[in-house]
């Protein structure tokens, strides 16, 4: 498999998500962790949404971060002109490519887009910028037409082609059947753009990786507009257990990571969550604690200080006697097989009461003295 490049974009589609506005000092915080991670390049945002944006931009410019830096453009010079004067010497430049988009944003105009998009990127590469296209709602397009318009971003001096699927709409196949055609057609540099509106975003961004595309865009959490993105941890690490092509990312922090996003971004993430949800690497089912006591291998794909987790058996509902008996042990506590189905028994009612497992605390509080 190819080397595969991270392009993360929480600083840029995942504050798109409703409700999420992160201040400059958290975007400064978010970019230093990624970069210290040893994430390659980072969208930072939206120069041409004004003062406050661009201040964060210029900031996080003059940090020095290894990762090189992106700011997100339509095809307007002004746009341009203000991803300049953050300092930035990469742009991104997005232009709809599918006929429904191009009827909303062009009045059905292709050839005035295609022109917009021109003079946009020769701006940029007169100016000394590296270019990035985007072909938004590139899912949706005819595939002669996006062909097309990926071999025009390259003739003009184009260094990638952003294959979005903006709505969400693909699976796996048919994403892997449209990059390779890309792929096979031009020279261009692929990167894939996905989102989740039927939880397949992941699984989309590796399916366009399967097909040539070597950079790929991810948020941390999954955070982004509607369902949300690729998730940057769920990516890493699908690359890494899945195809074992590792991306220079420190894994270990991921957990990290998405807590400090979690909290700048005022959303929590469910306990079912791949990869940083708390469920994640948790153990209640007794057939499953007691699995995992005997070999961590039976219930779990790898171990959680990959990650950064822990392992945590928990007593609750589902527990068996073994689960309850070992958690018993880590507290110096050895009963006998009666003794502990009678606490197991209460373990189960009280569980059944609280409509959760239980803490350590609240099991210690179950056995007799
Ligand atoms: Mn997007």
């Amino acid at each position: 498999m190819n080397q595969i490049q991270i392009n993360d974009t929480t600083l840029r589609d995942g504050e798109q998500a409703a409700g999420v506005a992160f201040t400059i000092d958290e975007k400064i915080a978010i970019a230093k962790f990624l970069d210290d991670i040893g994430v390659q390049e980072l969208e930072i945002g939206i120069p041409a949404m004004g003062k406050q944006e661009t201040e964060a931009i210029s900031a996080i410019n003059q940090l020095g971060l290894n990762a090189k830096l992106l700011g997100w453009n339509r095809a307007t010079i002004s746009d341009i002109a203000a991803s300049l004067s953050c300092g930035l010497n990469r742009v991104h430049i997005s232009v709809p490519v599918s006929e429904i988009q191009i009827a909303a944003k062009f009045q059905g105009r292709w050839r005035s887009m295609l022109e917009r998009l021109r003079d946009t990127i020769c701006f940029a590469v007169d100016h000394g910028l590296y270019v990035s296209v985007g072909g938004e709602d590139a899912s949706r397009a005819d595939e002669t037409f996006l062909l097309d318009v990926a071999l025009y971003a390259q003739d003009w001096g184009a260094s990638r082609f952003r294959f979005c699927d903006t709505v969400g709409i693909l699976d796996p196949f048919s994403t892997f059947n449209k990059v390779k055609a890309l792929v096979d057609r031009s020279d261009i540099a692929i990167e894939m753009h996905t989102h989740n509106d039927l939880g397949l975003a992941t699984a989309n961004a590796l399916a366009g990786i399967k097909a040539g595309a070597t950079s790929v865009n991810t948020t941390v959490n999954g955070l982004g507009e509607r369902a949300g993105n690729a998730a940057l941890e769920e990516v890493v690490m699908g690359l890494k257990q899945v195809y074992h092509t590792p991306v220079g990312i420190d894994t270990s922090q991921l957990l990290s990571l998405s807590r400090v996003v979690s909290k700048a971004s005022g959303s929590t993430v469910p306990p079912w969550k791949a990869i940083v949800g708390s469920n994640a690497f948790a153990h209640e089912a007794g057939i499953h604690g007691d699995g995992v006591l005997k070999n961590p291998k039976t219930y779990e794909p790898f171990s959680p200080e990959e990650v950064g987790w822990q392992r945590r058996l928990v007593a609750g509902k589902h527990s068996g006697k073994h689960l309850v008996a070992n958690l018993l042990a880590q507290h110096g506590i050895i009963l006998e097989l009666e003794e502990t189905q009678s606490v197991l028994n209460s373990v189960r009612d009280l569980s059944m009461q609280l409509k959760r497992s239980l803490t350590t605390e609240e099991l210690l509080s179950l056995v007799p003295r």
